[in-house]
């Protein structure tokens, strides 16, 4: 059965569609079968796996809203290798529809479970905030991977998270966890980012990955080119820091309960 890890922060920009695409392509190379799920109305993960958001036959909202299977709406990244539930602007009417309806909070994971089997890894791109799309991720997930930049505001802002997931792992999903910290665009040059990178360790230890992802323009450009950094420019030192980060999670994984 696979390990689900959502990729959340409640802050944009944070590079949690960066993490999730470049994650998914690295596991992907060390030979782990995947499937990335946007859970985002921006669709900047479906493009970013070089699937056209504005062409997709079903979506996402399809499934939320049962209206498509994961088998009918997932497509195959064509470069990235693994698979793909794509997410466009539709999705953001999916928040107000599943307030309606019962087990609004179970609907994604309800819609995992059939082709559950088919995967090693299932990584849930999340929008940037506390919604209940997030939620419906946070539902179905083993556990959250959270990428941070190491910012003056960076900790404070974890405390609402933290505090979600834990009432997540009470109330919804007693599996939940944290599965760690990924310090991303990281510029060691920077005395703030060293400082803040030091407080997290000390504060959460071994919850901190030991990848460091570096702030590298490759990953930056790769989505214009429908690409995950990791295939775009594979000797860049992003997509070889999210190349250590996917082997990480794959020994990481053999440690979880
Ligand atoms: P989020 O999904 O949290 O909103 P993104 O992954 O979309 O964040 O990243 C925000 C912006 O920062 C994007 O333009 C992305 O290309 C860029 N970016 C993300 N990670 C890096 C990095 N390590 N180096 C340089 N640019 C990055
Ligand atoms: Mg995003």
């Amino acid at each position: 059965m696979p390990r689900i890890f959502c990729i959340a922060n409640q802050k944009g920009g944070v590079g949690k569609t960066t993490t999730t695409v470049n994650l998914a392509a690295g596991l992907a190379q060390v030979g782990q079968r995947v499937l990335v799920v946007d859970l985002d109305p921006q669709g900047n993960a479906t493009m970013g796996c070089g699937v056209d958001k504005r062409k997709l036959e079903a979506s996402i909202y399809d499934v939320l809203l049962e209206s498509a299977t994961v088998a009918e709406a997932r497509v195959r990244s064509p470069a990235g290798g693994f698979d793909v539930l794509g997410a466009n602007r539709e999705l953001a009417g999916a928040e107000v529809e599943l307030v309606g309806l019962d087990r609004r909070n179970e609907r994604l994971a309800a819609a995992l479970s059939p082709v559950a089997a088919e995967y090693d890894f299932i990584l849930i791109d999340c929008p940037p905030s506390l919604s209940l799309l997030t939620l419906n991720g946070l539902c179905c997930a083993h556990g959250v991977i959270v990428p941070m930049q190491c910012e003056y505001f960076a900790l404070e802002g974890l405390t609402d998270l933290v505090n979600t997931i834990k009432q997540v792992h009470a109330n919804l999903n007693p599996r939940l966890q944290i599965i760690g910290l990924l310090r991303v665009m990281f510029d060691p040059r920077i005395t703030l980012q060293q400082q803040v990178s030091d407080q997290l360790k000390s504060h959460f230890g071994d919850k901190v990955f030991n990848a460091v992802i570096p702030r590298n323009v490759r990953l930056a450009e790769a989505p214009s080119y429908g690409q995950p950094g990791v295939v775009f420019d594979p000797s860049s030192r992003g997509a070889q820091a999210y190349i250590a980060f996917a082997r990480e999670m794959v020994d990481r994984v053999k440690t979880l309960r």
